[in-house]
């Protein structure tokens, strides 16, 4: 593919901090109930509301939006991996596409802990020169949370799902992130990932698919902020993609209190968000011409849910609010064994007229995967119907295709 460029600082290294109200007062003072309604040990470190005034001052105060993106894993281990597609490869990309999108709108500065090839710079140089903080913040992190759980104010919570444990040395170098993002005022963290699913042949495709989000366990002190951005993310992101068909994350948005990127031993400060994208093996993520546009189009659904957080509308220019979009197939859409772009565009188009999924089934059975089959057959006959469409019976054929174009005529945009 085309190679991205390692971009660590899409904008300037961030100089400007600013203190977030009761910072310093991170373990302490217990509060009464949030608006989440659970009794909470630890003082907020942020909150919605402080996240949104930032926002909405940032081009007067010219503080901007801090966002740290975390593509997940290493830049050379680590992570899911199918039929020789690498998930870190994946996430490194997601995580460009993400980091120009949020510049593009000029109400953010974005860091990228790392690209393809190796890791941040700046956090490389953390990460050694502060090697021995890092060990003693986590062990004071995690020796408070013990005292707290013992003393019985906080209460330990599993939500069912399994993690893998990450080796030592990845681990000291999540908790050192949440260590930096502490220190450099960061205000959003985005961890980028794709899922596996266990049992599962090296060169099979396992049984789930879908997209989950996963947020801070709600007594953390980044919870309430951290919910309230997964659930505009959230939004965005099930409009066109099937969630998750794994028990436990079938729910969209899953609390977790283990995993280190969200601040696991109440480590982070900031809200952070632990996106799963889908699984490694799903058929739009096999061919370069259909997983690029899917990972730009995940990355532009997740700009526009932090734009709907910030009650802002996006200022980059999609009548239909997707890459997808506006329908223009004038190429034929062929069936082939793998997934083909056209194809990918076809069911888009079909999905926001209604028509993708078909009646009966789900965007688990049926998703937007430029795979030409069943699902899209049977789409295309029910539009076929609806349109009076004769002589291409369950074809992609020129009428199908000019049809579903005219649909999408610029006059006829009536979103937003
Ligand atoms: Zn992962």
């Amino acid at each position: 593919m085309k190679h991205l460029p390692e971009i660590f600082f899409v904008t300037a290294f961030f100089g400007i901090v600013f203190l977030l109200g009761g910072y310093d007062e991170k373990v302490g003072s217990a509060i009464g109930n949030t608006k989440m309604g659970a009794a909470v040990f630890f003082t907020q470190s942020t909150t919605s509301a402080q996240l949104q005034d930032t926002f909405k001052n940032a081009s007067s105060t010219k503080k901007k939006l801090n966002i740290l993106i975390v593509p997940g894993h290493e830049p050379d281990f680590g992570g899911a991996e199918y039929q020789g597609i690498k998930e870190r490869d994946l996430n490194a990309d997601l995580a460009l596409y993400l980091a120009q999108y949020l510049v593009e709108d000029g109400h953010y500065e974005v860091v990228l802990a790392r690209g393809r090839e190796r890791r941040n710079p700046f956090l490389e140089n953390y990460f050694a020169s502060s090697a021995e903080e890092i060990k003693k913040f986590v062990n004071t992190q995690k020796e408070e949370m013990a005292r707290l759980v013992q003393e019985g104010k906080i209460t330990t919570k599993n939500n069912g799902v399994e993690h893998n444990d990450a080796p030592t040395d990845v681990a000291l170098r999540l908790y050192g992130i949440n260590k930096w993002a502490n220190e450099h005022k960061v205000d959003i963290i985005l961890h980028v990932h794709f899922n596996d699913s266990a049992p599962r042949k090296v060169n099979n495709p396992g049984e789930y698919n879908g997209f989950t989000i996963y947020t801070p366990e709600r007594q953390y002190s980044n919870a309430e902020a951290s919910a309230e951005v997964s659930k505009h993310i959230f939004k965005r992101l099930s409009k066109m993609f099937p969630v998750s068909n794994l028990d436990g994350e079938a729910v969209g948005v899953v609390e977790d209190q283990e995993l280190i990127a969200l601040g696991s031993g109440n480590t982070v400060d900031a809200a952070s968000v632990l996106v799963e994208y889908g699984y490694i093996y799903e058929p739009q993520l096999r061919t370069q011409s259909v997983r690029t546009p899917v990972l730009k189009e995940l990355a532009f659904q997740t700009y526009l849910g932090l734009a709907d957080f910030f009650h802002e509308p996006s200022v980059i220019s999609s009548p239909y609010e997707s890459t997808f979009l506006p329908y223009e197939g004038k190429t034929p859409v062929k069936k082939t064994l793998l997934a083909n772009k056209e194809v990918l565009s076809f069911q888009a188009a079909l999905s926001h007229k209604g028509f993708y999924p078909p009646e009966n089934y789900t965007k688990n059975d049926c998703p937007i995967s430029g795979l030409f089959g069943p699902c899209t057959h049977t789409a295309i006959t029910a539009f076929q119907r609806e349109h009076n469409i004769k002589g291409e019976k369950g074809e992609a054929g020129p009428k199908t295709r000019s049809t579903l174009r005219s649909l999408f005529a610029p006059e006829l945009i009536t979103t937003r």
